[in-house]
């Protein structure tokens, strides 16, 4: 909204004027505050069509519990009897959020995906009919899966790409979701990058993140992936923004301007820390979660994009899909698979109920997808027992692996995801 201040007309009515109430005090959206690397500046004047939308019982609960738990959001977000006082930009800017006086009187939130339950009953076998499902088959792959650090080979094996190796699945499970009905659109198609940016056009932008940062010593190159100084080289941050903040920028943009799903997958490997890649520790613990976003810490909310992107995906109210999906899917996969749940032992995730996994954790891509995300982080690639069957590559059928049949590792995968989405879709769409 461009800084321009704007009341709105006492004129539109008793009901509707204390359903709708949007002002920005002060200069929000144009003076600058705070941006992460590559974030474009938030225009706050979107939160406009949320006026009304939510209760404040709704917001205080999504808010405390989901995404600013711990009184993250301190400071920031203000919640008053009528409305919430947002934080927008520098100088002591705001954006005033009126709450629905009751569930009854909440307008319904415009967006573009559609819960389950709002689609109507599908045909017999085909529980799935309609569903608009993206695809996100995580990190690029092929000749960037050196730079991305998601490489590793042991010997004359073949090498674990983590980025290539979603595509498999990601084949697999288009297959099997059109098979039950599903329009699948895919975030990418082979293994090449979404975005525009390349690392040499973002050295600039490296030196200034790092500067935010506070690294005092700084170095341009760095000699790999074992180089323990190349957090503060110049050349591997321009890597990481290039791969992990502009590739996922440029997908969020692919999803939400022109896929629109229903609902995003994506996919994912696990691993342990693996060392050095060309001489890779391997490792017993084999395991599986799914995350969903929130848990948004102080010092990520005192970032303009991020306390908007938050306030956008509150607001946006994909979290009960989310978990409700998440759910279904965990429950097929940990079936289909067999891995136990990973825990967290840092504070930067927390439950998102009683089921062992889920877990709550700010991911860009999480973040940025307004849709409801399924994001899957089963398997642990440098595991022995994964990395014998990743060896084994992609077949029909079952093979012995360690003593016993397994299937295809990619199919297991695929096969999970599908039957928990077709298990989610055929109870809540009756
Ligand atoms: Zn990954």
């Amino acid at each position: 909204m461009s800084g321009l201040r704007r009341v709105w007309s006492r004129g539109v009515g008793a009901a509707a004027h204390l359903l709708l109430w949007l002002a920005v005090v002060g200069s929000a959206s144009g003076a600058g505050g705070k941006l992460g690397p590559l974030a474009p500046r938030p225009d706050w004047g979107e939160l406009e069509k949320f006026q009304g939308t939510i209760t404040r019982a709704e917001f205080v609960r999504l808010l405390d519990r989901v995404y600013a738990p711990g009184g993250a959001a301190r400071g920031m977000v203000t919640v008053g009897e009528e409305g919430a006082v947002i934080s927008a930009g520098a100088a002591g800017g705001s954006i005033r959020l009126r709450f629905a006086a009751s569930e009854a009187e909440a307008r319904g939130v415009g967006r573009y995906w559609r819960a389950a339950r709002e689609m109507g009953p599908a045909r017999e076998g085909r529980p799935l009919e309609g569903v608009r499902v993206a695809i996100d088959p995580g990190h690029i792959g092929g000749q960037w899966a050196r730079i991305e650090e998601r490489w590793f080979q042991i010997g004359g094996g073949a090498p674990v790409m983590e980025g290539d190796m979603v595509m498999v699945v990601a084949g697999h499970l288009r297959q099997r979701l059109e098979s039950l009905g599903a329009r699948v659109l895919m975030v990418r198609e082979g293994l090449e990058p979404v975005t525009r940016h390349r690392p040499e056009g973002l050295m600039d932008e490296a030196r200034a993140w790092l500067a935010e940062r506070g690294f005092r010593f700084t170095k341009e190159g760095y000699s790999g992936p074992h180089d323990p100084g190349r957090f503060a080289s110049v050349r591997w941050n321009a890597e990481l923004l290039f791969y992990r903040v502009g590739e996922i920028r440029a997908r969020a943009e692919r999803v939400n301007a022109r896929l629109r799903p229903d609902v995003t997958v994506c996919l994912h490997f696990n691993a342990e820390d693996w060392g050095d890649p060309a001489r890779p520790t391997l490792v017993k613990a084999n395991h599986l979660h799914l995350l969903l976003n929130g848990r948004y810490g102080a010092d990520e909310l005192k970032y303009d994009d991020q306390r908007f992107d938050m306030v956008v995906k509150l607001l946006g109210r994909s979290w009960p899909e989310e978990l409700a999906i998440s759910e279904a899917v965990a429950n097929s996969m940990a079936r289909v698979t067999g891995l136990q749940p990973y825990e967290y032992a840092g504070g930067n995730a927390i439950r998102a109920g009683r089921n062992p996994y889920l877990w709550v954790r700010n991911l860009l891509a999480n973040r940025l997808y307004q849709c409801p995300v399924v994001y899957l982080e089963p398997y642990v690639m440098n595991s022995r027992e994964a990395y014998a069957r990743i060896q084994a590559g992609d077949y029909e059928g079952t093979r012995e692996i360690g003593g016993r049949p397994r299937e295809s590792i990619f199919r297991e995968y695929a096969r999970g995801i599908s039957e928990g989405l077709a298990a989610y879709y055929r109870e809540s769409r009756r």
